[in-house]
């Protein structure tokens, strides 16, 4: 395996790449040093940290704030710390937002992945073993019908300006492979959950709703179905590719749960009914139906054999006892999510969540 001492992570105070930091630190066999490059978005925040800047904020662990588009910055962040890896997560991930405005993506997206290979491709002309691994998702392959998986050898067929963002950059990241011989690897996974997620997504924001009693809004008929996959075992994934996987190779990552979106809203009301002893039947009746997302990919669904069978990766937290932990997570929580829930999130989600 590859062996990892000096990291750069974008994007790492957003939820993904918070969790992936306090998991690499967890590790026995990595003892390097993590650089975390972030613009703080209205979803990043430094908060999600605080534990990992106490415990190696002095010697293996480096914040840097700043934008992917900087090319400048990018340059002497990857010089300074001797980067051997990067790990790129730094995104605008909410499709909804896109929606509503696509500007932000393309910026983030692809333009500010194309300015990260840049600095990459300068970087790596003195440091060919340099590793750019780039996070992306499985919504670049657009919508599944009732049966049928998502292979990495699925065509791409994205529906939303932020699955076609994240196509745009999935393209870029490869041809870096092919045109220049850039050490790359990509990683498309499905639907991520766990602590430290922004409360706009469907998980965290239902768990909030219920705690304060207020409607838990289900777009459309609530039959979408939506692969879910354990933010741990997504970035257990990621570790296998940086340590072991093969350059110019895309690995899917999924958690082989396939579930419609009134079904998690079910499943996450009894959980949270138990974990509260609340009433069932009271945390159920909060569930309104509101209108469909535009262009809402009806069924994503994903077949991990590759990573399974090349890098021995499998998904190892049930969803069930993976929700139970995610709620008693926020719940024990509320003073990050309080924090984070400004008036701008506020009237945002009242806005987006009218009911019908
Ligand atoms: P997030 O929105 O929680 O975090 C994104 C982070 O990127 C934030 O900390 C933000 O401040 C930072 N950022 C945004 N624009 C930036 C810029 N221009 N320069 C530097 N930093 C910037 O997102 P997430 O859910 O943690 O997702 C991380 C990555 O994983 C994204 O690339 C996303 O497309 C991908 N992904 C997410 C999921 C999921 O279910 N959440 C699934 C598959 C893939």
């Amino acid at each position: 395996p590859r062996k990892l001492q000096s990291i750069l992570v974008t994007g790492g105070c957003g939820f993904i790449g918070s969790n992936l930091i306090r998991s690499f630190f967890s590790k026995n066999n990595f003892t390097g040093t993590i650089v975390n490059l972030d613009a703080l978005t209205y979803a990043g925040n430094q908060e999600s940290l605080l534990d990992i800047e106490e415990k190696y904020g002095n010697d293996r662990y480096t914040f840097v704030h700043g934008d992917i588009n900087d090319s400048e910055l990018l340059a002497v962040t990857l010089n300074e710390y001797d980067i051997d890896t990067v790990i790129h997560l730094a995104a605008e991930s909410h499709v909804d937002r896109s929606i509503e405005g696509p500007a932000e993506f393309i910026k983030t997206n692809i333009l500010g992945t194309f300015t990260l290979l840049e600095a990459v491709r300068a970087y790596w002309k003195n440091r060919k073993d340099v590793l750019f691994h780039h996070v992306s998702t499985d919504e670049v392959y657009g919508s599944l019908g009732e049966t049928g998986l998502f292979s990495e050898d699925s065509p791409y067929d994205p529906r939303s300006p932020y699955s076609a963002s994240k196509a745009g950059s999935d393209h870029l990241v490869s041809a870096y492979f092919h045109t220049y011989g850039i050490p790359v690897t990509i990683s498309n996974c499905s639907n991520n959950y766990g602590p430290f997620q922004f409360p706009e997504k469907l998980l965290p924001l239902m768990i909030l709703n219920m705690s304060e009693g207020n409607s838990l809004p289900v777009y459309g008929d609530g039959q979408n179905v939506r692969d879910w996959v354990h933010v741990r075992d997504h970035n257990e994934g990621v570790w296998k590719i940086i340590t072991s996987g093969l350059a110019g190779s895309t690995y899917n990552i999924g958690g082989g749960n396939e579930q419609t979106n009134i079904d998690v809203v079910q499943t996450l009301c009894k959980v949270y009914a138990e974990i509260t002893g609340k009433e069932e039947s009271d945390v159920l009746s909060l569930i309104t139906y509101v209108k469909d997302r535009p262009g809402h990919d009806r069924r994503y669904a994903i077949d991990s054999t590759k990573i399974q069978e090349e890098l021995g990766w499998s998904h190892s937290v049930s969803f069930e006892l993976g929700l139970r932990e995610t709620v008693s997570w926020y719940l024990n929580n509320m003073e990050w999510i309080n924090r984070i829930r400004t008036g701008e999130y506020r009237d945002w989600i009242d806005k987006n969540y009218s009911e019908r």
